[in-house]
């Protein structure tokens, strides 16, 4: 079996302007300071980690975010993805430091979300304030820029049926994308598809709301996956994110996901520790 290289997923900040009740990242208030984020790129630069997916709460919420990306790069990370949750549609964002446009040179891939079949059961699933750009402009924003564009769902039990219309959200989803691609050519690297993951924050205390079992989950995404062959589709159950995903939390703790539990393996700026070792020891890998 061949396997991919480690993607490190680094919670930057626990800022955050959304309040999505299915989030499972850590929120809450910044203790690290711009010195500290830098020791820490320094570590990654060291380690040569093949993939650095740059995610929060918001990483955008981050004024100097651009230069850290850009040192990251020019120090020889290649790979960096930006999962902003809001940092497009937030106009305030958007404008505040130009961020987007000092950004996107140095990125690989965006990922961006995507919760509802409709703007009414996106806001009430997300209970989002975002007042600017919708989907349609972040998609082609990055892909103007050249830049992979990956759409990213969170599968639970809000978005499995749509209880606006009456019909399965996911499908109403896959036909938007589906429309966009086939009336404006826009191009959609992945709609990647993930089970919910009830792991932290409000998604740990709403278990009730978004929870569905593997079974509904792999059920939803089959008919996905059946309704649009033309969309890359690529699901990720709970057992991919424990088995493919290094964490770094914004503390700099590193941890990793096993039986539904975060174990905390180290502190990338406080040891002397290597993450390349430490992926490799805990076997942390894409089959593929
Ligand atoms: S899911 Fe993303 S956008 Fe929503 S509250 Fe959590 S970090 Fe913010």
């Amino acid at each position: 079996m061949e396997t991919k290289s480690v993607t490190l997923s680094w919670n930057i900040t626990g800022q955050c302007p959304e309040r999505c009740g299915y989030c499972f990242g850590g929120l809450g208030k910044d203790t690290l300071t711009k010195e500290d984020h830098f020791k820490i790129a320094d570590k990654i630069i060291a380690d040569q980690v093949d993939e650095v997916a740059i995610a929060g709460g918001e990483p955008m919420m981050l004024e100097h975010l651009p230069e850290l990306i850009k040192y990251l790069h020019d120090g020889g990370i290649k790979n960096i993805r930006l999962n902003t949750g809001s940092g497009l549609r937030h106009t305030g964002i958007f404008h505040r430091f130009g961020l987007y446009q000092k950004i996107l040179p140095y990125l690989s891939q965006v990922s961006i979300p995507f919760e509802g079949g409709t703007r009414e059961s996106e806001r009430k699933i997300r209970g989002s304030q975002e007042n600017g750009a919708n989907i349609f402009d972040e998609i082609q924003t990055v892909t103007n820029a050249g830049v992979g564009c990956v759409i990213n769902t969170c599968v639970h039990k809000q978005n499995i049926w749509n209880q606006i219309h009456s019909m399965n959200n996911l499908v109403k989803m896959g036909e938007y994308l589906t429309h966009l691609e086939n009336n404006f050519g826009l191009k959609i690297d992945k709609w990647s598809l993930r089970q919910f993951f009830p792991v932290q924050g409000a998604g740990a205390k709403n278990i009730e709301q978004f929870d569905i079992s593997t079974d509904e989950y792999r059920q939803a995404v089959k008919e996905v996956i059946e309704a649009f062959p033309n969309l890359n589709i690529e699901p990720r159950e709970i057992e991919d994110f424990q088995r493919m995903y290094l964490m770094l939390d914004k503390e700099a703790n590193l941890f990793r996901a096993r039986d539904g539990n975060n174990i905390t393996l180290g502190n990338v700026l406080h040891e002397n520790i290597s993450i390349r070792q430490i992926a490799e020891t805990e076997q942390i890998q894409e089959r593929i």
